[in-house]
């Protein structure tokens, strides 16, 4: 077991047990709650935070909180100026805050320390584009309709929105809905995932600090039941947009379907990276290694399935092989490790049943394969692994693995090529490396899927709009688009003066 207090890596000193209260209406729960949670850190077995357990009353009263800010008009009566002012203050204080905020989330999640960095500073950024974005919300208009019509089309905030949100990018994913349903104008309830609270709580107190209204954004702490759930039906809810497992959206979309609420869903994904051998392959091989190990493989948008060209199928798997012995892999807190740990016991054996079934169907594992406990930390680490030997039919060219595990699939022509891609239940996201332009026009086209890479993976930027096809989701996130999913549309028709031909005619 570790001193608690000190970082082995850096020797900076560790921040004392976080103790995380729900956040309603602009101020913290009293102490005393039916149940708190205690987070123990997967690299390191310390504890890390203690978490209320919200009930169906917290959540309840979260609701009302967000019901009674978005129908007074605290918020959504603000203009644009107004509400970028706010949201450009929290970007300047999340950056302000990002050690801390970096700290907590990789000793709650796992994560390697520079890439949580990476996440709590990118995040600022989406809070500052949002900010751009509330001052240029517009509708449309209609001046062809008649000299005497006139039609503007408005956009107006859906009003309540419940934010459900999982453990792998806990404040990013957060960071990708709360400002642009906060810019478009509407109230929410923020449920982040069990595991990985403590960056969200942080936000609730820096939303304060920034003059965010009371009751604009409210903080329930809890499980999926019966907080998320509560979440998902409450007839005061006018919206959910969810980040998670595509089991658990669909049971989301059911819940919302009480009273028919907006649904925005992120699901999983199954990402294929095709390779034709005219590619840079050196560069290809190293983003594939990136696209697979990155946040430990439990990544959305890890690119989990290559797809190789057979002429290149056993150099480039070879080329990859090798590169995955070289990733730095260990202690979550060293600046240097590129792969971190599993988030729980349990998703570590998820992983490795996922391994061994395809070992038992006949696939080869060409490098790692097990669990592996890192010297001075827990043993809740898996080994960058590559999996070969693989068909199509095979579960794990499948189904998400969500951890650090590559599956290698080989193909003839793009058209082949293209059938495996689409031969899935997914379509979050899909790569093709090649030098020739009609090659990637070509399977950029016929793609299944949300997001389509070319010569690059898992690169992304505030303003351009991301999300699933297929069961990876529901809606976007991000960019322009994003923002439209927290707005609804009311048509005004107008006409100028006395015109209106009468319907009732005198008898
Ligand atoms: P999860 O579905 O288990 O949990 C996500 C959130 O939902 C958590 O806050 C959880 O408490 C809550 N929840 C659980 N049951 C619920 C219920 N019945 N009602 C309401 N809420 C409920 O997912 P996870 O394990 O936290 O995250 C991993 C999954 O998320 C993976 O499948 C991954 O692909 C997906 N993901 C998708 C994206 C994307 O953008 N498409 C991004 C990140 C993660």
């Amino acid at each position: 077991m570790l001193d608690l207090t000190v970082i082995p890596s850096t020797g900076a000193t560790l921040p004392e047990v976080r103790v995380n209260r729900h956040w309603i209406n602009g101020a913290f729960a009293p102490e005393e709650a039916a149940g708190w949670t205690e987070r123990v850190s997967p690299s390191h077995g310390v504890a890390v935070s203690r978490s209320q357990r919200g009930t169906a009353e917290d959540a309840e009263a979260a609701i009302a909180a967000a019901r009674a800010a978005f129908d007074d008009g605290r918020w959504s009566g603000l203009s644009g100026k107004a509400r970028a002012t706010v949201l450009l203050k929290v970007a300047e204080l999340i950056e302000a805050n990002v050690d801390r905020m970096a700290l907590i989330e990789t000793l709650e999640s796992g994560k390697p320390i520079t890439q949580a960095r990476g996440e709590v500073s990118g995040a600022a950024d989406l809070w500052r584009y949002a900010a751009s974005l509330a001052r240029t919300l517009h509708g449309d208009s209609h001046n062809s309709l008649g000299q005497d019509m006139l039609a503007v089309v408005l956009k107006e905030p859906i009003g309540v929105v419940s934010i459900i949100t999982p453990w792998n990018f806990p404040f990013w994913i957060l960071s990708q809905k709360l400002p642009f349903a906060l810019a478009a104008g509407c109230t929410c309830v923020v449920k982040p995932s069990e595991l990985t609270p403590s960056t969200t709580v942080i936000l609730g107190e820096l939303l304060a600090e920034a003059g965010l209204p009371a009751g604009v954004v409210n903080i329930v702490l809890g499980y999926g039941q019966p907080v998320g759930a509560t979440l998902a039906s409450d007839p005061r809810v006018d919206m959910v947009t969810f980040t998670g497992s595509t089991a658990v959206g669909k049971g989301i979309a059911a819940a919302a379907s009480g009273t028919l609420k907006k649904v925005a869903l992120e699901l999983g994904g199954k990402n294929p990276q095709v390779i034709f051998p005219d590619a840079d392959l050196e560069g290809a091989a190293d983003a594939v290694v990136f696209g697979v190990y990155f946040n430990t493989g439990q990544c959305c948008n890890s690119g989990s399935r290559i797809i190789l060209h057979e002429d290149i199928a056993e150099a480039f798997t070879a080329r990859v092989v090798e590169l995955s012995k070289q990733v730095a892999f260990g202690d979550p807190l060293d600046p240097a490790t590129q792969v971190g740990a599993i988030v729980t016991p349990e998703h570590g054996a998820k992983i490795d049943a996922h391994v061994s079934a395809a070992r038992k169907a006949g696939a080869r594992v060409e490098i790692g394969g097990a669990g592996l406990a890192v010297p001075g930390l827990g043993a809740q680490f898996y080994q960058p692994t590559v999996v070969t030997n693989v068909t199509p039919d095979m579960a794990i060219a499948r189904e998400e693995v969500f951890g650090p595990v590559l599956t290698v699939l080989n193909f003839r022509t793009l058209d082949e090529a293209l059938t495996l891609v689409n031969d899935a239940d997914y379509g979050l996201s899909a790569g093709v490396w090649s030098e020739n332009v009609h090659t990637c026009l070509s399977f950029a086209r016929g793609a299944q899927a949300g997001t389509v890479w070319t010569n690059t993976w898992m690169d992304g930027f505030p303003e351009v709009t991301f999300g699933g096809v297929k069961q990876s989701g529901l809606g976007r996130e991000i960019g322009r688009f994003g923002l439209d999913e927290f707005m609804e549309i009311k048509s005004l028709v107008m006409r100028i003066g006395r015109t209106r031909a009468p319907w009732v005619r005198p008898r």
